[in-house]
């Protein structure tokens, strides 16, 4: 059962999903279940104004059900912003799966889960997310159209990572030269918190332009892997945050810029991958603000994954997905420039845009 402890009245209303803190106007989420091959999921559509929610599936060890719903409505709800500030023709949902990505993926849970995705007859569009692959999504195409970051011998983009890595580090690039007048990246000394798929592509991106980057992951294979491939320095992870660098790159997961965590930073920008970085996102954003420290807001730096997957449904084409991502930094750029001119923080002026874009889509479509 969901933890009613957690759940607290909104606008909505009071109850366990309406009321839910997160649930942000979600227009439909749907709860699967299949006893035969044990598949739990709980795929949230948030918006659809702008074309088919798109979003992965994450494959997590959830502690209750009350912390995948959680994670599921405000990953989702973030789609729909990171669609819309790209302008791609397209809403915003996730999917979550409950299970340890280790030891519990099956071929059979994955065609089922497929099934669940094709009865949402195209609302619903699906990809990898943390703990699933491209090979999971081979599986789910067997049962449904629905789904993309497919191998490139079923018409996909493969793994999207190496786009994604591209797209922050042009945002990171975009912040640059807002802090600090250029966007060179030689010379400056970068954090890079976890080297995982983004991570390391991200790491090799940086040291080839010169930059001087630190690393760290709770996976110590990888991290030492990376490290010694790119001569980048390594630290634990407890000391990441009160590192001297000029950038902190997020590339692990969500709600690593808290209050606690905040107070320790000395980095004059934060420009990384992970998704949902601000604990909360009022709060966070103005004490960043306050202390000087720029914030590239994560759903636009980190969309070139979703800009790759999106090439697939048209006709993948690698090119034309690296020039639409090159974009973030221009758009980086333009969010700074209207944060500073309307006193906002960046993520309130990013969130602005969007609901500028979606009310007026809204308005066309009345
Ligand atoms: P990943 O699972 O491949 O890598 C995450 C890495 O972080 C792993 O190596 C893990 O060991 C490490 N990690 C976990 N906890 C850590 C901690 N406390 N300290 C240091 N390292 C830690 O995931 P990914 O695909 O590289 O994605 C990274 C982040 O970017 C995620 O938040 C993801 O949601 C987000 N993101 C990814 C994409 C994409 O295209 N893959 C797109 C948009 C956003």
């Amino acid at each position: 059962m969901l933890d009613v402890k957690e759940v607290k009245g909104t606008q909505t209303g009071s109850g366990l999903i309406f009321g839910h803190p997160s649930f942000a106007d979600h227009e439909q989420v749907v709860f699967c279940y299949d006893k035969n091959t044990g598949l739990k999921a709980i795929i949230a559509i948030h918006d659809t104004t702008l074309g088919p929610a798109l979003g992965g599936t994450r494959m997590w060890n959830y502690q209750s059900e009350a912390e995948a719903l959680n994670d599921v409505l405000r990953l989702s709800r973030g789609m729909t912003y990171k669609a819309a500030i790209s302008g791609l023709g397209l809403g915003g949902g996730k999917a979550v799966i409950f299970g340890d990505s280790k030891t519990q993926k099956t071929p059979e849970l994955f065609r089922r889960y497929g099934e669940f995705i094709e009865t949402l007859s195209g609302k619903y569009i699906t990809a990898e997310d943390v703990g699933t692959s491209t090979s999971d999504m081979v599986y789910i195409h067997e049962r449904t159209k629905h789904v993309t970051g497919l191998p490139e011998n079923l018409g996909g983009g493969g793994d999207p990572s190496p786009v994604t890595a591209f797209g922050v580090y042009m945002g990171m690039k975009a912040s640059a030269k807002q802090q600090f007048g250029s966007e060179q990246l030689n010379g400056k000394r970068v954090m890079v918190q976890g080297v995982g798929h983004v991570g390391q592509n991200l790491v090799r991106l940086l040291t080839e332009e010169g930059a001087i980057v630190t690393v760290s992951d709770i996976n110590q294979e990888n991290l030492n892997a990376v490290a010694k491939q790119y001569g980048a320095s390594i630290v634990a992870p407890d000391k990441v945050y009160e590192q001297a660098v000029d950038i902190y790159a997020p590339c692990a997961l969500g709600a690593t810029l808290n209050t606690e965590n905040i107070g320790r930073l000395k980095c004059a920008v934060v420009a990384g991958a992970a998704n949902n970085q601000l604990a909360d996102e009022n709060e966070h954003g103005r004490m960043l603000l306050e202390k000087g420290i720029l914030y590239a807001p994560d759903f636009l730096i980190n969309a070139g994954g979703l800009i790759n997957v999106y090439s697939e449904l048209k006709g993948y084409n690698r090119e034309q997905a690296m020039e639409h991502t090159r974009k973030i930094y221009d758009t980086t750029l333009e969010i700074f420039a209207k944060a500073e001119a309307e006193s906002l923080t960046t993520i309130q002026a990013a969130k602005a845009i969007v609901e500028e874009r979606l009310a007026s889509a809204r308005q066309v479509k009345a």
